[in-house]
């Protein structure tokens, strides 16, 4: 008869992190979405080697207390929800309480950070016996990791090249930009830096990330009914091009991949757009918490309609209404 043995605990995370650290880019994404439910202003990227060797994010939201540090690398333990209810209906980016300690259990981690209101910082390396360490910081919180996948060999043979890993982590700060056109993001690669946006109105940051070319050649749209509103933009038939990286989809401020949007779109645009072409769109769809389950991967990219059907055909139709609609100058979009 095989026995039957509780896993210790670093291996239970380490099997965790499977799903939720995939690579570079997934750390760097959890570690976004804190600062972003830290009610952060401004956010800071530092890579080094694709992510894999170094992701350093410092933001300015409101900080952890010293004795919360230790708790916040722990399995299972969040500031964001307290009961099914709340998960329900939940608003933060996060609410698994499992990404820091996933990244904990195959990379080296380390937190510095400075309550709001505290005397001073406090910094707390995720080692085992580890103690909080007095630390320089002025406000908020950095989040450091360094060399992923040190001590999981057979997961480091996954990654891909450096310029892979990097394009990825590049698109994960991208999307949340996109989302968050009120915060300020900047982002440095090998001690190179990639971009520094200034918080924006959205169209104005849809512009600074998708391209002026993207935005000229969009239609702006805007639609509700009942618990649903979408905003946003999408290309002009007559204006697509070749470029298949343009579906940008949030549901309430996430990036989803979603096959119910993602086949309305196509519906919406098939009479109009030729071959495989993929639409080209930035979409921001809200929706009643309530009505979407967006615990269905630790990953958090996909989520569950309640009601699909409705999903389906509130997207398409404000598709095609706008596809139809004649353009008109004031409704070309307008940057300021
Ligand atoms: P979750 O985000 O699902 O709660 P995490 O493991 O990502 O789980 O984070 C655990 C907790 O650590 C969070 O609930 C939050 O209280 C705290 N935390 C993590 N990152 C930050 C940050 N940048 N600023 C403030 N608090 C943070
Ligand atoms: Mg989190």
């Amino acid at each position: 008869m095989p026995t039957i043995a509780r896993l210790p605990d670093l291996l239970i995370s380490q099997i965790a992190a499977g799903e939720v650290v995939e690579r570079p880019a997934s750390v760097l994404k959890e570690l976004l979405e804190n600062s972003l439910d830290a009610g952060s202003k401004a956010i800071q990227v530092h890579l080094e080697e694709g992510g894999v060797k170094l992701i350093r994010i410092t933001d300015d939201g409101c900080g952890i207390a010293k004795d919360q540090l230790a708790l916040a690398l722990t399995r299972h333990a969040t500031s964001k929800i307290v009961s099914l209810d709340d998960l329900e209906r939940v608003s933060s980016l996060g609410f698994r309480g499992e990404a820091l300690a996933s990244v904990a259990s195959v990379a080296r981690l380390s937190i510095s950070s400075r309550e709001r209101g505290a005397s001073h910082a406090w910094k707390l390396k995720a080692e085992t016996g580890a103690e909080p360490e007095p630390a320089a910081l002025m406000a908020g919180t950095i989040v450091e990791m360094r060399d992923l996948y040190y001590n999981t060999p057979a997961r480091r043979k996954f990654l891909k090249a450096e310029g892979t890993e990097f394009a990825h982590c590049a698109d994960a700060v991208k999307r949340l930009a996109l989302t968050r056109p009120d915060v300020a993001f900047s982002l440095t690669h090998n001690g190179r830096n990639l971009f520094q946006l200034a918080p924006a109105d959205s169209p104005r940051r849809i512009a600074d990330i998708l391209g002026d070319d993207f935005l000229g050649a969009a239609r702006r749209l805007e639609a509700a009914a009942g618990p649903l509103a979408i905003a946003g933009f999408a290309i002009d038939p007559t204006r697509a091009t070749d470029a298949k990286d343009g579906q940008y989809v949030f549901v309430n401020g996430r990036f989803v991949r979603d096959k119910v949007i993602a086949h309305a779109l196509r519906e919406a645009y098939r009479d109009v757009l030729h071959g495989s072409r993929q639409p080209a769109v930035c979409l921001f769809i809200n929706i009643d918490p309530a009505l979407v389950d967006v615990n269905v991967h630790p990953a958090k990219t996909e989520v569950r309609f309640r009601d699909s059907r409705a999903m389906h055909q509130f997207v398409f139709h404000a598709i095609q209404r706008t596809l139809a609609a004649p353009v008109q100058a004031e409704s070309a979009p307008s940057l300021v």
